[in-house]
């Protein structure tokens, strides 16, 4: 059976690698004339490397775990909100939570396969569902495919096309600048998780990488310069008088290698990932802010799902297939969205309510902050069977 993957991007790659893994003959079209990993890091929930362990690459990302003490929120001085010992969510939700750079992931996906399976400079123009095969358009000739993964990404041209009805990706508002300090500053503890500031809702964080570099984002609402350098100076200057680490990262970090865009979310979730022989996945199907450190991660777990339900499927059988992969994703990938909007909100409060927030968050007992995040990022078949195994005793 032939699967075509629609987009090189994680989601997209970790999708040609789950359906090549249980048997079917994969082509990945990238629009892009080279494939780009994209920059500075990401993290990798405990969900995502168990997904990931699916998929017969949770090893090496394991090998990259860095993280094993307090993790938490602070205000912007760095004085402590809310601490997790992250050692004891890791316990609990089975694997570790992993930042990796993500020119390395794109690396370790595309790696897994064949060189010929991606093709670049190939835009996906239009899809044509013939009832027994898809006909897709590309600025090539056209491709035939027996089942399409749909992963080109938040600003997805073909999700409108699946659905049109849909309104789309909404922005926040909120904007989100990025990048990786070759090494920690010298004589500055990091404050590692989240810096909030209730008088703006503006937010800094960063998190240390095995390789000794340390990722960073710092968001903010509003305008900002527009050029590069300009924009470092205008960064620097807006985190000025916070915990020093803050400007000492951006400061290590060259202005062109920061990497900033608009936090944009799907507000309306979809009324279906599947139709008939496509499925949408990743960010085309689930578009969500970053707050939770989720959106990789569930493209992750849609990977697992489609090697899950295309494990022995022949052609005929994709329709069944893909609207049981529906079944499976979206009920758990619209809750997460949700979490990450709630997440966005709370976060981002200003004035009294952020003074209330932040006065709130000191008083959760740290063990409570431990369930909660272990809670958030457990992989949903670890919780069925949790669940199963719960019934069971209570029978
Ligand atoms: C600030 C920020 C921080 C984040 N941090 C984290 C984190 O810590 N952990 C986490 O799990 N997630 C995080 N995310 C989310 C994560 O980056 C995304 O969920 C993930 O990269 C989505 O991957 P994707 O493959 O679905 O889409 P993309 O990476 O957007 O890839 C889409 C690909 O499709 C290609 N394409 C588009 N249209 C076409 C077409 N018509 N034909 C062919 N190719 C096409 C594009 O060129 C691109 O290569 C963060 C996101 C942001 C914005």
């Amino acid at each position: 059976m032939h699967v075509v993957v629609i987009g090189a991007g994680l989601g997209g790659l970790a999708a040609a690698v789950a359906a090549d893994r249980v048997g079917h003959t994969v082509t990945v079209l990238e629009r892009t004339p080279e494939l780009r990993g994209g920059g500075a890091g990401v993290g990798i929930m405990p969900n995502g490397v168990l997904a990931l362990d699916a998929l017969g690459l949770g090893g090496p990302v394991r090998e990259l775990a860095s993280l094993d003490e307090g993790c938490g929120m602070w205000d912007r001085h760095g004085s402590p909100l809310l601490t997790a010992d992250l050692a004891a969510v890791q316990e609990q939700a089975g694997a570790p939570v992993v930042v990796v750079r993500r020119s390395w992931l794109h690396g370790l996906l595309s790696d897994a396969l064949a060189p010929t399976t991606v093709l670049t400079d190939v835009p996906v123009t239009a899809l044509y569902d013939a009832g027994d095969h898809v006909e897709l358009r590309t600025g090539g000739g056209p491709v035939h495919a027996d089942a399409v993964i749909v992963a080109d990404g938040a600003h997805s041209g073909l999700r409108g096309t699946l659905l049109p009805d849909h309104p789309g990706l909404e922005g926040t508002g909120e904007y989100a600048a990025r990048g990786i300090a070759p090494v920690p500053p010298p004589g500055v503890e990091l404050a590692v998780g989240e810096l909030v500031d209730h008088r703006t809702g503006d937010r800094f964080g960063c998190l240390p990488l095995a390789d000794g570099g340390v990722h960073w984002f710092a968001t903010w609402h509003g305008p900002s310069p527009t050029d590069p350098v300009e924009r470092h100076g205008w960064l620097r200057e807006r985190r000025t008088g916070w915990h020093p680490a803050a400007v000492a990262l951006i400061d290590a970090t060259p202005a062109d290698a920061v990497h900033v865009l608009e936090v944009q979310q799907l507000v309306t979730p979809l009324p279906t990932l599947a139709v008939n022989r496509v499925v949408l996945l990743g960010d085309a199907g689930h578009a969500m802010t970053p707050d939770l450190g989720q959106g990789a991660c569930q493209a992750f777990e849609d990977a697992a799902t489609v090697a899950s339900v295309l494990d022995g499927a022949t052609a005929a059988d994709v329709p069944a297939a893909f609207r049981e992969y529906d079944a499976r994703r979206r009920p758990r990938a619209d809750a997460v969205l949700r979490k990450s909007r709630r997440m966005h909100r709370l976060l981002g409060l200003t004035g009294w309510r952020g003074r209330l927030r932040d006065a709130l968050l000191r008083r959760v007992p740290a063990r409570l902050a431990m369930r909660s995040m272990a809670a958030k990022h457990r992989y949903p078949e670890q919780q069925q069977g949790q669940r199963r195994r719960m019934a069971s005793s209570a029978g």
